[in-house]
């Protein structure tokens, strides 16, 4: 025989759960894009259990040439603030948000911030690279809790308290960057990179940086910017080129053949490394590029 009133209960418990499901639904994460792997360790570092990001240019990925997919238009569709770096990084970012019909605020997360320019070809050029710079990064960071703080008004406290956190991991960052390069002598704080990557981690911390590329990975280097570097690390006894994990590795390669410079290894120019390959926050890849420089211009 059937217990009727064991039944009923049974009911009513399923009713009571579904109740108390409800304001876990409600709780559900925010969804908010960011437009490349290194901006996205910083929304999700001030996000925290609050948000769920989406990066369009995922690791090793090349921002600068990125060709967005349909799908990257629904992620920006269904976002609740889209934050990018601005500064032309996303050149292909305004006609994406455009086609996706996002009504999302779009935080630029370089605002307030001064640009750097470079001279190429005899144009300026703006370098969009500013989270090469630690302190920009603390800047992108106070943007990015304005932006989340804006758009849930009820996570602000959450949002603040982290980025607050967060902010202070990235002034133990900048101590020890400063310190890395204050152990390299100052006439070998050159480097070769294949593009133009590291114009703001040059100023800000005093090396100096060249590239046969330029700021924008979207054009080859010529032949004639091959062989003026080559020309200038023979003269100048530049010690070490770079590979970067966006760029092909080939260009550089050939320099070191040609030059007899030392391959320093391979460091992290606009993408995070994937989780297990060392570099795969902000903070790692800061901390590998350092070490990289530091170990192949220290002696
Ligand atoms: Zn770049």
């Amino acid at each position: 025989m059937i217990d009727r009133r064991y039944v009923i209960t049974s009911a009513i418990g399923i009713l009571l759960s579904a109740a108390l499901a409800a304001p876990a639904l409600a709780q559900e994460k925010l969804p908010v894009v960011a437009s490349f792997s290194i901006l996205g360790d910083l929304v999700a570092n001030v996000g925290g259990d609050r948000v769920a990001v989406t990066t369009l240019v995922g690791p090793n990925g090349d921002g600068h040439t990125f060709q967005p997919s349909p799908a990257d238009a629904k992620h920006i569709a269904a976002a609740k603030v889209v934050f990018m770096n601005g500064f032309g990084f996303e050149g292909w970012m305004p006609r994406l948000i455009k086609a996706s019909g996002a009504k999302a605020p779009i935080v630029e997360s370089t605002k307030g911030l001064t640009s750097q320019t470079m001279e190429e070809d005899g144009r300026k050029i703006t370098d969009p690279h500013a989270w090469q710079s630690v302190a920009n990064a603390k800047v992108m960071v106070q943007n990015i809790r304005d932006g989340l703080d804006a758009i849930d008004p009820d996570g602000k406290a959450t949002y603040d308290a982290n980025a607050t956190a967060y902010l202070e991991k990235l002034d133990a960052l900048e101590q020890d960057v400063k310190a890395a390069i204050a152990g390299i002598p100052p006439e070998r704080r050159r480097i070769i990179t294949s593009h133009d990557a590291f114009g703001y981690f040059g100023r800000a911390y005093g090396m100096e940086f060249i590239a046969p590329q330029g700021v924008s990975t979207e054009t080859e280097a010529s032949a004639k910017d091959v062989a003026r570097i080559i020309r200038q690390i023979k003269a100048e006894k530049i010690p070490a080129v770079f590979m970067e994990n966006i760029s092909d590795t080939r260009l550089v390669q050939r320099i070191a053949d040609e030059t007899g410079a030392k391959i320093g290894g391979t460091v992290f120019s606009d993408a995070l490394s994937k989780p297990d390959e060392g570099a795969g926050t902000y903070i790692d890849m800061i901390r590998h590029n350092i070490k990289a420089f530091a170990g192949a211009l220290s002696s």
